[in-house]
C-alpha cells in the first residue's frame, strides 16, 4: 500500500517538474496558455472553434488537442484557422506535462499569442496533472446538471475560470443556474464565470473580452 502511494507521488512530482519547464517556456515566449478541461461533449472543441472564429483575426492562436486516439478535434481546430497539433494519449485519461512538451516542440511559439490546450474529456484525472499552462478553464454544460461542482470538487477547486455552456438549453432542462454558481463560489470564491452558448454565440463576447485582456497583459509582461 505504502509503495503504491510513493509511486503515485513520484509520477506527480516528475510531472510538476516538466510542467514548470513548460510554463517557463510559454511565459518566455509571451504565450497566454489555457488548459481546457471538461466532460466529453461539454463543448471544448466547439469553444475552440468559436474562439478561433471570434479572435483569429486579432491574435495568433494555436491548439494542442489531446484525445484518446483520433485527430477529429485537431482537424476541426485547424479548419477554424488555428495552428493545431494532435496528441494521442493512447488511452490515457488525461494529458500530462510531457505530452504538452511534445506538442510545444511542434509549434513555432514566436508565432503564437494564445494557446488553447484541449484536455481529454473527463472531470477526474485531468485536474491532478499540471500542464504548465497559465490558466485552467473548466467547461460545464447545462445537460450535465447543476450538481457537478458538488460532485467533482477536485476539478472545480483547482481552476481559474468556469464556462457554463449550452445555456440555449436552459428552457428545456431542469438546471438551476443559481445553485450551480453557488456551488462554484463555495468551492472557489475567486473564480471567473461565463454563461455561454457555443451553439447560438450568446455570452461569448465576455469570454473573448477576458481573453483579450489576458493576452494583452501577457504581452505587456514580455515587453517589460
Ligand atoms: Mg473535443
Amino acid at each position: 500500500m505504502t509503495r503504491r502511494v510513493e509511486v503515485v507521488e513520484d509520477i506527480l512530482s516528475a510531472n510538476d517538474h516538466l510542467a514548470a519547464q513548460n510554463r517557463e517556456r510559454l511565459e518566455a515566449a509571451g504565450v497566454f496558455s489555457v488548459n481546457l478541461m471538461a466532460s466529453p461533449g461539454a463543448g471544448k472543441t466547439s469553444l475552440i472553434e468559436r474562439t478561433a472564429a471570434g479572435l483569429g483575426s486579432e491574435m495568433r492562436l494555436a491548439v494542442i488537442d489531446g484525445d484518446l486516439a483520433t485527430s477529429l478535434d485537431a482537424d476541426r481546430a485547424a479548419a477554424a484557422g488555428a495552428q493545431a497539433v494532435q496528441i494521442n494519449t493512447g488511452g490515457q485519461c488525461h494529458l500530462d506535462a510531457a505530452m504538452v512538451r511534445r506538442g510545444l516542440e511542434e509549434l513555432d511559439l514566436s508565432q503564437v499569442e494564445l494557446l488553447l490546450v484541449e484536455n481529454v474529456g473527463n472531470l477526474v484525472c485531468p485536474s491532478a496533472f499540471d500542464l504548465g499552462t497559465r490558466t485552467r478553464v473548466l467547461i460545464a454544460s447545462v445537460p450535465e446538471g447543476d450538481d457537478k461542482p458538488f460532485k467533482y470538487p477536485g476539478s472545480y477547486h483547482s481552476i481559474d475560470v468556469v464556462l457554463l455552456n449550452k445555456i440555449d438549453l436552459l428552457p428545456y432542462v431542469a438546471f438551476d443556474v443559481k445553485r450551480f454558481l453557488h456551488g462554484v463560489e463555495v468551492l472557489n470564491p475567486s473564480l471567473q464565470s461565463f454563461l455561454v452558448s457555443c451553439q447560438t454565440g450568446e455570452g461569448l463576447e465576455a469570454w473573448f473580452a477576458w481573453l483579450r485582456r489576458e493576452v494583452a497583459g501577457m504581452r505587456a509582461e514580455v515587453v517589460r
